[in-house]
Protein backbone atom coordinates (compact mmCIF):
# COMPACT_ATOMS: atom_id res chain seq x y z
CA UNK A 1 0.00 0.00 0.00
CA UNK A 2 1.22 3.68 -1.18
CA UNK A 3 0.97 6.69 1.08
CA UNK A 4 0.07 9.56 -1.48
CA UNK A 5 0.82 13.44 -0.36
CA UNK A 6 -2.59 14.42 1.01
CA UNK A 7 -2.75 18.34 0.64
CA UNK A 8 -6.12 18.31 2.00
CA UNK A 9 -7.50 21.10 3.99
CA UNK A 10 -9.25 19.12 6.43
CA UNK A 11 -9.44 17.02 8.17
CA UNK A 12 -5.60 16.78 6.99
CA UNK A 13 -2.61 14.52 7.10
CA UNK A 14 -0.58 13.15 9.93
CA UNK A 15 2.57 12.25 10.37
CA UNK A 16 3.28 8.79 9.15
CA UNK A 17 5.25 8.08 12.19
CA UNK A 18 1.97 9.18 14.11
CA UNK A 19 -0.21 6.93 12.53
CA UNK A 20 2.19 3.64 13.07
CA UNK A 21 2.30 4.22 16.64
CA UNK A 22 -1.40 4.40 16.77
CA UNK A 23 -1.58 0.86 14.87
CA UNK A 24 0.97 -0.70 17.54
CA UNK A 25 -0.93 0.48 20.30
CA UNK A 26 -4.04 -0.17 19.29
CA UNK A 27 -5.47 -3.01 20.32
CA UNK A 28 -2.96 -3.21 23.55
CA UNK A 29 -1.62 0.46 24.77
CA UNK A 30 1.42 -0.27 26.36
CA UNK A 31 0.23 -3.77 27.96
CA UNK A 32 -2.95 -2.68 29.19
CA UNK A 33 -4.81 -5.08 27.62
CA UNK A 34 -6.88 -2.89 25.76
CA UNK A 35 -6.87 0.04 23.33
CA UNK A 36 -6.67 3.45 24.49
CA UNK A 37 -10.54 3.55 22.60
CA UNK A 38 -11.59 1.62 25.39
CA UNK A 39 -10.50 2.67 28.27
CA UNK A 40 -12.34 4.72 31.06
CA UNK A 41 -11.69 8.66 31.07
CA UNK A 42 -10.92 8.42 34.47
CA UNK A 43 -8.82 5.18 34.91
CA UNK A 44 -4.89 5.45 35.56
CA UNK A 45 -3.85 4.95 32.18
CA UNK A 46 -6.18 7.67 30.39
CA UNK A 47 -4.94 10.11 32.79
CA UNK A 48 -1.19 9.39 32.55
CA UNK A 49 -2.40 9.86 28.13
CA UNK A 50 -4.11 12.95 29.02
CA UNK A 51 -1.90 14.70 31.64
CA UNK A 52 1.59 14.02 29.40
CA UNK A 53 -0.22 15.31 25.89
CA UNK A 54 -0.82 18.62 28.42
CA UNK A 55 2.32 18.71 29.29
CA UNK A 56 4.06 18.13 25.68
CA UNK A 57 1.59 20.77 24.13
CA UNK A 58 2.32 23.41 27.12
CA UNK A 59 6.02 22.98 26.61
CA UNK A 60 5.92 23.43 22.74
CA UNK A 61 3.86 26.53 22.96
CA UNK A 62 5.31 27.55 26.68
CA UNK A 63 2.02 28.29 27.50
CA UNK A 64 2.25 30.67 30.61
CA UNK A 65 0.62 28.95 33.94
CA UNK A 66 -2.02 31.18 34.11
CA UNK A 67 -4.01 29.59 31.33
CA UNK A 68 -6.35 26.47 30.68
CA UNK A 69 -6.03 23.82 28.27
CA UNK A 70 -9.39 22.31 27.57
CA UNK A 71 -9.97 19.10 25.71
CA UNK A 72 -13.23 19.74 24.14
CA UNK A 73 -15.49 18.44 21.44
CA UNK A 74 -17.64 20.59 19.19
CA UNK A 75 -15.35 21.74 16.24
CA UNK A 76 -14.01 25.48 15.96
CA UNK A 77 -17.74 25.91 14.98
CA UNK A 78 -19.18 25.90 18.43
CA UNK A 79 -16.18 27.93 20.18
CA UNK A 80 -18.39 30.99 17.70
CA UNK A 81 -20.92 30.69 20.13
CA UNK A 82 -18.92 29.41 23.45
CA UNK A 83 -16.35 32.94 23.12
CA UNK A 84 -19.28 35.16 23.04
CA UNK A 85 -21.78 32.80 25.89
CA UNK A 86 -18.69 33.27 27.73
CA UNK A 87 -17.16 36.56 27.52
CA UNK A 88 -19.35 38.84 25.67
CA UNK A 89 -20.81 39.56 29.48
CA UNK A 90 -24.80 40.78 29.49
CA UNK A 91 -26.08 43.43 26.26
CA UNK A 92 -22.13 43.50 25.84
CA UNK A 93 -20.20 44.20 22.96
CA UNK A 94 -16.93 42.40 20.87
CA UNK A 95 -15.14 43.88 18.23
CA UNK A 96 -14.41 41.76 15.44
CA UNK A 97 -12.10 41.53 12.03
CA UNK A 98 -13.60 40.80 8.92
CA UNK A 99 -10.85 39.28 6.68
CA UNK A 100 -12.68 36.24 5.48
CA UNK A 101 -14.70 32.85 4.96
CA UNK A 102 -14.15 31.85 8.55
CA UNK A 103 -14.36 35.22 10.37
CA UNK A 104 -17.40 35.89 8.50
CA UNK A 105 -19.02 32.47 10.08
CA UNK A 106 -17.72 33.89 13.49
CA UNK A 107 -19.30 37.18 13.18
CA UNK A 108 -22.55 36.03 12.30
CA UNK A 109 -23.17 33.68 15.38
CA UNK A 110 -21.36 36.23 18.01
CA UNK A 111 -24.45 38.80 16.64
CA UNK A 112 -26.63 36.25 17.98
CA UNK A 113 -25.34 37.04 21.63
CA UNK A 114 -24.27 40.70 21.76
CA UNK A 115 -23.47 43.50 19.95
CA UNK A 116 -20.67 42.89 17.32
CA UNK A 117 -18.50 45.87 16.26
CA UNK A 118 -16.56 45.07 12.49
CA UNK A 119 -13.39 46.93 13.14
CA UNK A 120 -11.82 45.60 9.74
CA UNK A 121 -13.13 44.10 7.11
CA UNK A 122 -11.32 43.45 3.79
CA UNK A 123 -13.76 42.10 1.88
CA UNK A 124 -13.77 44.52 -0.79
CA UNK A 125 -10.38 42.92 -1.76
CA UNK A 126 -12.42 39.58 -2.38
CA UNK A 127 -10.52 38.77 1.12
CA UNK A 128 -7.17 38.69 -0.29
CA UNK A 129 -5.00 41.40 1.94
CA UNK A 130 -5.24 42.15 5.52
CA UNK A 131 -5.34 45.34 7.76
CA UNK A 132 -1.10 46.46 8.23
CA UNK A 133 -0.39 46.55 11.70
CA UNK A 134 -1.80 48.71 13.91
CA UNK A 135 -4.01 50.51 11.53
CA UNK A 136 -7.09 48.94 13.54
CA UNK A 137 -9.30 51.12 15.99
CA UNK A 138 -10.28 48.84 18.63
CA UNK A 139 -13.49 50.12 21.01
CA UNK A 140 -12.23 50.60 24.63
CA UNK A 141 -15.13 48.92 25.73
CA UNK A 142 -15.51 45.99 24.18
CA UNK A 143 -15.58 42.78 25.75
CA UNK A 144 -12.86 40.96 23.28
CA UNK A 145 -11.56 41.49 20.15
CA UNK A 146 -11.99 38.75 17.53
CA UNK A 147 -10.11 37.33 14.99
CA UNK A 148 -9.10 34.75 12.31
CA UNK A 149 -4.97 34.63 12.37
CA UNK A 150 -5.02 32.07 9.07
CA UNK A 151 -8.73 32.05 6.89
CA UNK A 152 -8.30 28.57 5.54
CA UNK A 153 -10.09 29.31 2.45
CA UNK A 154 -8.81 32.21 1.56
CA UNK A 155 -5.00 31.89 2.04
CA UNK A 156 -4.99 34.83 3.92
CA UNK A 157 -2.56 34.61 7.52
CA UNK A 158 -1.61 37.53 9.52
CA UNK A 159 2.11 37.23 10.49
CA UNK A 160 1.88 39.87 13.50
CA UNK A 161 -0.45 39.66 15.89
CA UNK A 162 -2.80 42.82 16.62
CA UNK A 163 -1.73 44.76 20.08
CA UNK A 164 -5.32 45.18 21.17
CA UNK A 165 -3.93 46.77 24.93
CA UNK A 166 -6.11 45.63 27.76
CA UNK A 167 -8.67 44.14 25.59
CA UNK A 168 -8.34 40.28 25.54
CA UNK A 169 -7.87 39.37 22.22
CA UNK A 170 -9.30 35.79 20.89
CA UNK A 171 -8.00 33.48 18.06
CA UNK A 172 -9.35 31.39 16.03
CA UNK A 173 -6.17 29.38 15.47
CA UNK A 174 -7.95 26.27 13.92
CA UNK A 175 -5.53 26.18 10.91
CA UNK A 176 -2.17 27.99 11.93
CA UNK A 177 -1.84 26.51 15.49
CA UNK A 178 1.36 24.86 16.09
CA UNK A 179 2.75 26.04 12.63
CA UNK A 180 5.29 28.60 14.51
CA UNK A 181 6.00 29.84 18.08
CA UNK A 182 3.50 32.34 19.69
CA UNK A 183 3.88 34.86 22.29
CA UNK A 184 0.74 32.91 23.92
CA UNK A 185 0.85 35.72 26.56
CA UNK A 186 -0.40 37.90 23.88
CA UNK A 187 -3.63 36.40 23.99
CA UNK A 188 -6.96 36.27 26.04
CA UNK A 189 -7.90 32.56 24.41
CA UNK A 190 -6.67 30.59 21.39
CA UNK A 191 -9.15 28.00 20.05
CA UNK A 192 -8.44 25.75 17.23
CA UNK A 193 -10.66 22.24 15.89
CA UNK A 194 -7.68 19.41 15.35
CA UNK A 195 -8.22 18.01 12.11
CA UNK A 196 -5.81 20.58 10.19
CA UNK A 197 -2.52 20.74 12.81
CA UNK A 198 -3.08 18.80 15.46
CA UNK A 199 -4.90 15.59 15.44
CA UNK A 200 -8.23 13.99 14.13
CA UNK A 201 -11.53 15.52 13.84
CA UNK A 202 -13.67 15.63 17.06
CA UNK A 203 -11.20 17.23 19.21
CA UNK A 204 -11.14 20.86 19.94
CA UNK A 205 -8.07 22.67 21.97
CA UNK A 206 -9.18 26.07 24.05
CA UNK A 207 -6.18 27.85 25.64
CA UNK A 208 -7.93 30.10 28.00
CA UNK A 209 -6.61 32.96 30.33
CA UNK A 210 -7.89 32.48 33.68
CA UNK A 211 -9.20 35.55 34.39
CA UNK A 212 -11.79 35.04 31.29
CA UNK A 213 -13.14 31.95 32.94
CA UNK A 214 -16.62 32.07 35.39
CA UNK A 215 -17.77 34.96 33.26
CA UNK A 216 -20.34 33.08 31.31
CA UNK A 217 -23.84 34.68 30.91
CA UNK A 218 -26.77 33.50 33.16
CA UNK A 219 -28.55 30.42 31.44
CA UNK A 220 -25.60 29.39 29.03
CA UNK A 221 -25.64 25.50 29.34
CA UNK A 222 -23.39 23.40 31.38
CA UNK A 223 -21.74 22.07 29.08
CA UNK A 224 -20.79 25.67 27.31
CA UNK A 225 -19.51 27.15 30.08
CA UNK A 226 -15.34 27.11 30.35
CA UNK A 227 -15.51 27.17 34.36
CA UNK A 228 -17.12 23.51 33.59
CA UNK A 229 -14.76 21.98 31.38
CA UNK A 230 -11.54 24.19 33.80
CA UNK A 231 -12.88 22.91 36.57
CA UNK A 232 -13.09 19.32 35.79
CA UNK A 233 -9.89 19.31 33.68
CA UNK A 234 -11.79 18.41 30.42
CA UNK A 235 -13.88 15.54 32.17
CA UNK A 236 -16.68 16.85 33.34
CA UNK A 237 -18.66 14.37 30.63
CA UNK A 238 -16.40 12.27 28.64
CA UNK A 239 -13.74 13.95 26.14
CA UNK A 240 -13.03 12.55 22.84
CA UNK A 241 -10.14 10.53 24.25
CA UNK A 242 -9.43 8.82 21.37
CA UNK A 243 -8.35 12.97 19.96
CA UNK A 244 -6.70 13.63 22.69
CA UNK A 245 -4.27 10.59 22.42
CA UNK A 246 -3.58 10.87 18.88
CA UNK A 247 -2.55 14.77 19.56
CA UNK A 248 -0.59 13.94 22.22
CA UNK A 249 1.59 11.60 20.44
CA UNK A 250 1.31 14.59 17.41
CA UNK A 251 3.03 16.54 20.38
CA UNK A 252 5.29 14.34 20.75
CA UNK A 253 6.08 14.22 17.05
CA UNK A 254 6.85 17.88 16.87
CA UNK A 255 9.17 17.64 19.92
CA UNK A 256 11.04 15.27 18.41
CA UNK A 257 11.22 17.29 15.24
CA UNK A 258 13.14 19.75 16.98
CA UNK A 259 9.72 21.84 18.34
CA UNK A 260 8.25 25.43 16.92
CA UNK A 261 11.13 27.43 15.22
CA UNK A 262 12.24 24.07 13.35
CA UNK A 263 8.79 23.85 11.88
CA UNK A 264 8.51 27.78 11.65
CA UNK A 265 11.62 27.38 9.43
CA UNK A 266 10.08 24.38 7.27
CA UNK A 267 6.82 25.60 6.87
CA UNK A 268 7.97 29.06 5.75
CA UNK A 269 10.45 27.40 3.23
CA UNK A 270 7.59 24.83 1.73
CA UNK A 271 5.62 27.63 1.60
CA UNK A 272 8.18 29.07 -0.50
CA UNK A 273 8.72 26.44 -2.83
CA UNK A 274 4.89 26.94 -3.84
CA UNK A 275 4.57 30.80 -3.93
CA UNK A 276 8.09 30.86 -6.20
CA UNK A 277 6.66 28.17 -8.45
CA UNK A 278 3.40 30.39 -8.79
CA UNK A 279 4.75 33.77 -9.10
CA UNK A 280 7.69 32.26 -11.85
CA UNK A 281 4.59 31.83 -13.94
CA UNK A 282 2.13 33.12 -16.49
CA UNK A 283 0.10 29.55 -15.82
CA UNK A 284 -0.34 29.75 -11.96
CA UNK A 285 -1.96 32.44 -10.00
CA UNK A 286 -2.39 33.49 -6.43
CA UNK A 287 -3.90 37.07 -6.04
CA UNK A 288 -3.31 37.54 -2.05
CA UNK A 289 -1.54 40.36 -1.11
CA UNK A 290 2.60 38.81 -0.98
CA UNK A 291 3.08 39.92 2.78
CA UNK A 292 -0.34 38.33 3.83
CA UNK A 293 0.33 34.89 2.23
CA UNK A 294 -0.61 32.22 4.50
CA UNK A 295 1.83 29.33 5.18
CA UNK A 296 -0.34 26.66 5.41
CA UNK A 297 -3.22 26.97 2.91
CA UNK A 298 -2.20 27.20 -0.78
CA UNK A 299 -4.81 28.22 -3.26
CA UNK A 300 -3.95 29.12 -6.76
CA UNK A 301 -5.86 29.42 -9.80
CA UNK A 302 -4.97 27.83 -13.30
CA UNK A 303 -4.75 30.74 -16.21
CA UNK A 304 -7.28 28.09 -18.10
CA UNK A 305 -9.74 26.36 -15.86
CA UNK A 306 -10.70 24.05 -18.62
CA UNK A 307 -7.75 22.62 -17.54
CA UNK A 308 -8.70 22.21 -13.75
CA UNK A 309 -10.00 18.38 -14.39
CA UNK A 310 -6.67 17.51 -16.29
CA UNK A 311 -4.92 19.46 -13.46
CA UNK A 312 -6.16 17.12 -10.70
CA UNK A 313 -6.31 13.71 -12.74
CA UNK A 314 -2.63 13.92 -13.72
CA UNK A 315 -1.85 15.19 -9.77
CA UNK A 316 -3.79 12.43 -8.46
CA UNK A 317 -2.26 9.65 -10.56
CA UNK A 318 1.32 11.20 -9.60
CA UNK A 319 -0.12 10.60 -5.85
CA UNK A 320 -0.87 14.57 -4.84
CA UNK A 321 -4.16 14.20 -3.79
CA UNK A 322 -7.04 16.55 -2.83
CA UNK A 323 -5.81 19.95 -4.82
CA UNK A 324 -9.14 20.74 -5.26
CA UNK A 325 -9.86 24.46 -4.43
CA UNK A 326 -12.84 25.59 -1.81
CA UNK A 327 -16.15 25.08 -3.99
CA UNK A 328 -16.82 28.90 -3.39
CA UNK A 329 -12.71 30.42 -5.02
CA UNK A 330 -12.44 27.15 -7.55
CA UNK A 331 -9.45 26.18 -8.63
CA UNK A 332 -6.58 24.60 -6.37
CA UNK A 333 -5.72 24.64 -2.84
CA UNK A 334 -2.50 23.16 -1.31
CA UNK A 335 -2.71 22.76 2.21
CA UNK A 336 0.93 22.25 3.80
CA UNK A 337 0.14 22.18 7.15
CA UNK A 338 3.12 20.30 9.90
CA UNK A 339 2.56 16.92 8.07
CA UNK A 340 2.98 17.52 4.99
CA UNK A 341 6.86 16.82 4.61
CA UNK A 342 9.29 19.06 2.16
CA UNK A 343 9.57 16.27 0.03
CA UNK A 344 5.81 16.04 -0.50
CA UNK A 345 5.48 19.86 -1.57
CA UNK A 346 8.68 19.37 -3.53
CA UNK A 347 6.70 16.88 -5.37
CA UNK A 348 4.22 19.15 -5.92
CA UNK A 349 6.28 22.09 -7.50
CA UNK A 350 7.55 19.46 -10.03
CA UNK A 351 4.66 18.20 -11.15
CA UNK A 352 2.87 21.97 -11.63
CA UNK A 353 6.20 22.91 -13.88
CA UNK A 354 5.90 19.49 -15.55
CA UNK A 355 2.12 20.07 -16.40
CA UNK A 356 2.71 24.02 -17.13
CA UNK A 357 5.65 22.23 -19.57
CA UNK A 358 3.03 20.00 -21.22
CA UNK A 359 0.03 22.51 -21.31
CA UNK A 360 1.11 26.13 -20.54
C1 LIG B 1 -11.85 24.44 9.55
C2 LIG B 1 -12.00 25.75 10.25
C3 LIG B 1 -13.11 26.04 11.06
C4 LIG B 1 -14.23 25.08 11.25
O1 LIG B 1 -13.81 24.04 12.07
P1 LIG B 1 -14.83 22.91 12.58
O2 LIG B 1 -13.95 22.18 13.54
O3 LIG B 1 -15.24 22.11 11.39
O4 LIG B 1 -15.97 23.59 13.23
C5 LIG B 1 -13.17 27.26 11.69
N1 LIG B 1 -12.19 28.17 11.54
C6 LIG B 1 -11.11 27.94 10.76
C7 LIG B 1 -10.05 28.99 10.62
C8 LIG B 1 -10.99 26.72 10.10
O5 LIG B 1 -9.91 26.49 9.32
Amino acid sequence: MARVFNFSAGPAALPETVLERAREDLLDWHGAGMSVMEMSHRGKEFMSIAQQAEADLRELMAIPDNYKVLFLQGGASLQFAMVPLNLIGQGGKADYYLTGAWSKKAIAEAKRFGEVNIVADTSDSKFTTLPAEGSVPFGPDAAYVHYTPNETIQGVEFHYVPDTGEVPLVADMSSTILSRPLDVSKFGLIYAGAQKNIGPAGLTLVIVREDLIGKAAEGVPVMLNYATHAENDSMYNTPPTYGWYLAGLVFQWLKEQGGLDRMAEINQRKAALLYDVIDNSDFYNNPVETAYRSWMNVPFILEHPDLDAKFLEEAAAAGLKTLKGHRSIGGMRASIYNAMSEEGVKALVDFMSEFERKYG
